[in-house]
């Protein structure tokens, strides 16, 4: 296993090397994790412009995010938008709000995102009762118990056309265990049961593996 999870590393090593410059505001945001309530908790710089290529290939100009930390994905989504564009962050903790607004000044991008603070179920009926939006891209990052009212609020704060990416859906494999003791995986599995069942949403999910382990994402496209 060990063997295996260094060969990852080294893979994605070299496709970030070859494949994923990051300008000195990336790398800056990415390091300053080390500083939030969840050190490296954020997405791999593959995985970051894996978002941002996503957003600019649906057209993406309106983004909503579910869990900031210190604004490295939220640097990814927010140069994808465009100057014209807008993302909203949803994070729990100030600490780590702070630490993502400078972040997002240093990059450049301070003016295109709100970071706003409280737990994300709140803040996003707030979206909804300040009829926001629709929001072109969502993505889920914040506690995983929580997914499927995250889905729920954005399927509020979307329209047909949407796309959702949720992460952190494998958690090394564990997702497969219905009996799982774990909430976090309880929340992967509900919420994928919620996507199936609903007619307005084609999905899938990919399983990852590389500098962050063994994990994966879902991806979601509101058809209707
Ligand atoms: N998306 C970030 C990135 O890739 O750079 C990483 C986000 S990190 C995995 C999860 C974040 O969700 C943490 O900053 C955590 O404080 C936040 N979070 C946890 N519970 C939350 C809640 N109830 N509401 C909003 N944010 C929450």
């Amino acid at each position: 296993m060990y063997e295996s999870e260094e060969a990852w590393r080294e893979v994605d090593a070299y496709f970030v090397d070859t494949l994923v410059p990051e300008d000195e505001a990336l790398t800056d945001a990415r390091e300053s994790g080390r500083r939030t309530t969840m050190p490296q908790a954020e997405v791999a710089p593959n995985q970051g412009k894996l978002l941002a290529m996503l957003c600019r290939m649906s057209g993406a100009t309106r983004v909503l995010e579910f869990g900031t930390l210190a604004g490295y994905s939220t640097v990814w989504l927010a140069r994808a938008v465009g100057e014209k564009g807008h993302v909203t962050s949803l994070e729990l903790e100030e600490h780590n709000a702070a630490i993502a607004r400078a972040n997002l000044e240093h990059a450049g991008v301070g003016e295109r995102v709100d970071v706003l603070v409280g737990p994300a179920a709140d803040s996003a009926r707030r979206l909804i009762k300040d009829g926001v939006g629709p929001y072109d891209f969502v993505f889920i990052d914040a506690d995983k118990p929580s997914n499927p009212a995250y889905l729920e609020a954005s399927l509020a704060l979307t329209r047909a056309g949407s796309v959702i990416v949720i992460d952190n859906v494998v958690r090394n494999g564990a997702v497969t265990d219905p009996d799982s003791p774990d909430d976090r995986v309880q929340g992967v599995r509900t919420v994928l049961a919620d996507i199936a069942r609903d007619a307005r949403l084609e999905a899938t999910a990919l399983q990852t593996v590389g500098s962050k382990g063994w994990d994966g994402f879902t991806i979601v496209h509101r058809v209707s």
